[in-house]
C-alpha cells in the first residue's frame, strides 16, 4: 500500500552499509518506520529529508513490516533547532520521550500537533524549559497517567494552597497535606503553572515570562512524577542536566 503521510523525523538508525531506518511521527498513522535507501551516501536525494526533525510529506510503501520510502518533500527544517546545540537537546528530550511513550501505528493527531507546535516553539526561541515541561505535562495522559492538577486529590477542595504530592498523584490540600510526609511545598505560582500547563491549548500559548526559582520548581515536580509512574528511561536526559549544570556554573 503507497501512502502519503504528513509526519516529523523523531530518530534516524543506521541500516546496513548506506541505508537508514526513519522512525516518523505522522498525522495520519502515528510512528511509522522506514527505510531510506541511500540516505548515508551524500548526493541521495533522501538525504535531506532523512534528518532528525525534519518536517515534510513522506510518501511510504507500507507493507507488515517496516515501511519503504519512495518520495518525500520538506515543509520545514528548524533550521534555528539544528544549528544549536541546546535546542537541538531539548528537541532530542522530547522526541525520545515522543518515541518511548507510544506504540507503532496508533494513530493521534492530537499528539502529532503538539510535537509540531513543541519543535516550533524551541525554534522561535521560547524559553525552551516552559515548552519542554508542557510538552511533558500534555504527554501524561498518552502515557495513561492522570495526575490531579485541579484541586486536592484527597478531598477535592478546589480552593488552594496547595503542595504537591508525588505519592497521592497530584495537588493536596493544607489540611490533607500530612498524608503524604514527603509532599513538596512549592510556590503557589508553581502550583497554578501545572494546572495551566494541563489545560492551555499549545497553539495558544503567548510570551511565558517564569522566574528561575519557580523553573527549578516545576522541574522538580513533573521530573519526579515521571520518574515515579512512567517507568520511561531517557537518554537525553543526562545530557540536558549536564547542561543545566554548566550554565548554572557560569552564571
Ligand atoms: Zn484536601
Amino acid at each position: 500500500m503507497l501512502k502519503k503521510i504528513e509526519g516529523i523525523v523523531i530518530k534516524t538508525t543506521d541500516y546496513g552499509e548506506a541505508n537508514k531506518i526513519l522512525t516518523i511521527y505522522s498525522r495520519e498513522m502515528g510512528k511509522v518506520g522506514a527505510v531510506a535507501r541511500g540516505a548515508k551516501k551524500p548526493k541521495n536525494r533522501f538525504v535531506s529529508l532523512s534528518q532528525p526533525f525534519t518536517y515534510g510529506f513522506f510518501v511510504c510503501y507500507f507493507g507488515s513490516g517496516l515501511g519503504t520510502l519512495q518520495q518525500g518533500e520538506s515543509i520545514e527544517h528548524f533550521r534555528h533547532i539544528k544549528e544549536d546545540l541546546v535546542l537541538t537537546s531539548y528537541a532530542s528530550f522530547v522526541a525520545e520521550l515522543l518515541d518511548k511513550g507510544t506504540e507503532e501505528r496508533v494513530r493521534n493527531p492530537f499528539l502529532f500537533e503538539l510535537f509540531l507546535q513543541t519543535l516550533r516553539y524551541f525554534n522561535d526561541g521560547y524559553d525552551p524549559d516552559i515548552i519542554k515541561n508542557i510538552f511533558e505535562v500534555k504527554m501524561l495522559p498518552v502515557l495513561g497517567l492522570k495526575p490531579n492538577f485541579t484541586g486536592c486529590t484527597l478531598c477535592g477542595q478546589l480552593t488552594g494552597p496547595f503542595v504537591f504530592s508525588v505519592k497521592e498523584g497530584g495537588f493536596l490540600c493544607q489540611l490533607c497535606s500530612h498524608h503524604d510526609p514527603h509532599h513538596l511545598s512549592v510556590s503557589q505560582a508553581t502550583i497554578k503553572l501545572l494546572r495551566l500547563f494541563s489545560l492551555i491549548d499549545i497553539t495558544k500559548i503567548g510570551s511565558i515570562n517564569v522566574k528561575e526559582k519557580t523553573k527549578k520548581e516545576l522541574e522538580l515536580c513533573i521530573s519526579t512524577y515521571y520518574e515515579e509512574y512512567s517507568g520511561i528511561y531517557l537518554k537525553t536526559k543526562r545530557f540536558l542536566k549536564q547542561l543545566a549544570d554548566l550554565s548554572l556554573r557560569e552564571e
